[in-house]
């Protein structure tokens, strides 16, 4: 682990050091563009294996709170921000949701039968956009290029398009493509970060994340384990961590509504 962490010291010292959103340091060996590609070509192989939803109704409620969200994003997102933002709805019980490089949203249907109003679909695809925005799978990548597999070979391994369940699980895919690489608990409080100020500069209330991962825990006490826990661990501690940031989002929340940015997505 020591040396894991020498050597990414070494290479971010000649190279490619970032600071992320929250202050910390961040190790970016890729390209914006490189890595949006293979967003978008994750994204592309995901909408040829899975069930797209033309449910209007269902559409609709989604868009709406995805483009709110995306809405929200401030200018200095720009690297990362593709402005326009292509969302699918899937069919499929599984529930998850995810952003990726490029500007893609997915979101599953299971996931709209355990968020319970649109401030709770708003938190997750906040905070998965977050993800994106904060260049987490720039970072997630590079790491690994450092501690696995040397430099060149990850260049490789990238361009070999045999080869794409470690970019997928950088991109934070998990389990239905066969590799796991949770997000590190890091990860996960800068994207709860700042996903809860995109959401509340886009006029969702911030509370309902708290209520959010609280459904979360009592779904995942079923007999299945939701997809979305797998890429995004998810304990007692993360929800007290929202509880104590929700305050300093609040007034956010509150300047929206005083500028009648109120987003009225049925659901
Ligand atoms: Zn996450």
């Amino acid at each position: 682990m020591k040396k894991r962490w020498v050597s990414a010291v070494a290479v971010c010292l000649l190279t490619a050091c970032a600071v992320s959103p929250t202050g910390r340091k961040q190790l970016l060996l890729m390209g914006n563009n490189d890595v949006a590609q293979m967003g978008l070509s994750s994204f592309q192989q995901i909408k040829e294996q899975e069930q797209i939803s033309t449910d209007p109704q269902q559409n609709h409620y989604v868009q709406c709170v995805a483009q709110a969200i995306t809405r929200a994003i401030p200018a200095q997102y720009s690297a990362t921000n593709p402005g326009q933002w292509e969302v699918v709805v899937f069919d499929s019980d599984d529930v998850n949701a995810f952003a990726l490089p490029g500007g893609r949203i997915g979101v599953y249907t299971g996931l709209l039968k355990v968020t319970q109003n649109q401030d709770q679909l708003a938190a997750v695809i906040g905070h998965e956009v977050s993800h994106v925005l904060a260049q987490h799978s720039n970072e997630r990548l590079s790491q690994k290029q450092v501690a696995n597999i040397g430099m060149s070979a990850a260049d490789q391994l990238l361009k070999n398009t045999t080869t794409k369940a470690p970019a997928m699980a950088a991109l934070g895919m998990g389990v239905q493509y066969g590799v796991l690489m949770p997000y590190s608990r890091a990860h996960e409080t800068e994207a709860d970060v700042l996903g809860l100020q995109l959401m509340a500069v886009a006029g969702f209330n911030p509370q309902e994340s708290v209520s959010l991962w609280h459904n979360m825990a009592s779904a995942s006490k079923g007999s299945a384990p939701l997809e979305i826990l797998s890429t995004h661990p998810s304990d007692q501690t993360r929800i007290k961590e929202l509880q104590s940031l929700v305050p300093r989002v609040l007034p956010m929340y509150q300047q929206a509504q005083t500028n009648g940015v109120r987003p009225q997505c049925a659901g």
